[in-house]
């Protein structure tokens, strides 16, 4: 939620970044211009950006991120550090090549586009507090994980595992708290139901249908949402995910463009809607709960 900004107030007690019509404050970076906050956000958002089409062009072909370096996909000349700056450089090229001219597609400056959008979107959500940076880390993954599926019907253990990973030693290590054993517990015990309830989903469509309906890729996806969010998100994630993918599957159906028998990349739906449930997952749960008061 956006608030307005009162640089009239005292700075401190408010944990958010442009609040507040409802305390007052003027939380932690009002000493440092919101303006350069914002840019130092976007730009971070870039980067991260320009990193994860890296991931999303290597990781499905079990190519490493590391080398070779940036390289133009149709003949292989390095990409110069000019021409490797987020969005500018497309735009700047035209989204060509500098050597030999091969489109290269617009989905690179648009990843990085929706990377810094979403990192803003974090901090604008939360304020400078810990669970920004869990909520960014997550986005970051979701929206990796959404493309390469939708791609390559992938979902690489680098981000799934390594992700679940993450978010237990962000969850754990997370400043201020106490009981960290039971914050431990308690994300190993989110991600282990979660991923416990698509396992059963997968086992019994396998059953039913003596075909694969869900691959482990979303299993373990799963697990990661639940570890990041928490189990009730990442059920919220999961029924949104599923209604979407059925509403896509529909459209695809009745416009003759795919058959019964066709597979969808249901983790990118499942990815989409984990970055949702990110920023309107608790207040769709409580207005849901509240018919039933
Ligand atoms: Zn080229």
């Amino acid at each position: 939620m956006l608030h307005i900004l009162r640089l009239d107030r005292p700075i401190g007690c408010c944990r958010l970044l442009v609040p507040c019509v409802y305390c007052g404050c003027v939380p932690f970076p009002a000493f440092i211009p919101v303006w350069l906050f914002v840019t130092a956000v976007l730009l971070a958002g870039l980067m991260f950006g320009s990193f994860l089409n890296v991931c999303i062009a290597r990781l499905p072909a079990h190519q490493s991120i590391v080398t070779p370096s940036s390289h133009c996909l149709r003949c292989g000349t390095p990409i110069r550090a000019r021409d490797n700056i987020p969005v500018l450089s497309w735009l700047w090229l035209h989204g060509r090549c500098r050597s030999c001219h091969a489109w290269i597609s617009v989905q690179y400056p648009l990843v990085e586009l929706a990377t810094a959008a979403l990192f803003l979107a974090c901090v604008l959500h939360t304020g400078p507090a810990w669970q920004t940076l869990v909520d960014a880390v997550a986005c970051f993954l979701l929206l990796g994980l959404a493309v390469m599926d939708g791609q390559t019907m992938l979902l690489p253990d680098t981000f799934t595992i390594t992700g679940i990973a993450v978010a237990f030693l962000l969850k754990v290590f997370a400043p201020g708290i106490r009981f960290r054993a039971r914050v431990a517990l308690r994300t190993l015990e989110d991600a282990a139901i979660a991923a416990a309830m698509l396992l059963l989903v997968w086992a019994l469509y396998r059953i039913v249908r003596r075909r694969d309906g869900l691959g482990l890729g979303d299993v373990k996806l799963m697990a990661m949402m639940a570890a990041f969010m928490g189990l009730p998100l990442a059920l919220f994630a999961y029924f949104v995910g599923v209604l979407l993918a059925a509403l896509f599957a529909a459209v695809l159906l009745a416009r003759h463009k795919a058959r019964l028998s066709d597979r969808i990349p249901f983790g990118s739906f499942l990815a989409g809607a984990g970055i949702l449930a990110i920023f309107v997952g608790k207040p769709a749960i409580a207005w849901y709960l509240s018919f039933y008061r």
